[in-house]
């Protein structure tokens, strides 16, 4: 994997910076070790800073499978929320989570709300953005093939066009903060 091995790939130095809102230059702000829980077995990554050089704000670059804070990949995530809209409780999923994956109800309660929030919030722009990037997606024609929920839809349309988006997300809950940046997703070919 690119951000683990070798240098700091240069595609991750920001071109923009939040607090001065100048195009200012980023420069190398050394770099840190971080151990993360994925679904397979526990992944040490490497992440980088970056400091603004016109208003001297540092920033980490994050790999885009994970969320600022926390230890569990989104692979992890996306396997609970999986689960959680096949109708299982979160108590279930939590207490039959393998002895590596110990999240607590609590905490797949916490990541349950976040990722609601980010697909509510992509109620309006969901489909024009998936209709306009695959125009001849066929639908289900009737009965039980189709989709009963919003989760249930994004991950059928998440199956059917996965090969499909510009910036290859890894993963569905990865795909989903894309959608929430409509212009990478859009661009290019
Ligand atoms: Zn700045």
């Amino acid at each position: 994997m690119q951000l683990i091995k070798g240098g700091c790939p240069e595609e991750l130095r920001p071109t923009w910076c939040r607090r001065c809102q100048s195009e200012a230059k980023f420069h190398k702000h050394g770099e840190y070790k971080r151990t993360i829980i994925t679904i397979g077995e526990p992944l040490e990554i490497t992440v980088f800073r970056f400091k603004c050089s016109s208003c001297n704000m540092t920033c980490s670059i994050l790999p885009p499978f994970l969320r600022r804070n926390h230890i569990a990949a989104l692979d992890v995530q996306e396997q609970v929320t999986l689960r959680h809209i096949q109708g299982i409780s979160l108590r279930i999923i939590s207490e039959q989570l393998p002895a590596q994956l110990a999240f607590s109800e609590k905490t797949l309660w916490r990541w349950k709300k976040y990722w609601q929030k980010r697909l509510d919030r992509l109620r309006s722009t969901f489909w024009p953005i998936v209709l306009a990037r695959c125009p001849h997606l066929l639908f289900p024609r009737g009965g039980s093939s189709v989709p009963s929920s919003s989760w249930a839809w994004f991950f059928w349309v998440w199956n059917k066009t996965r090969g499909q988006w510009t910036d290859r997300p890894a993963g569905a809950l990865q795909w989903l903060v894309l959608l929430s940046q409509p212009v990478a997703v859009t661009a290019g070919g």
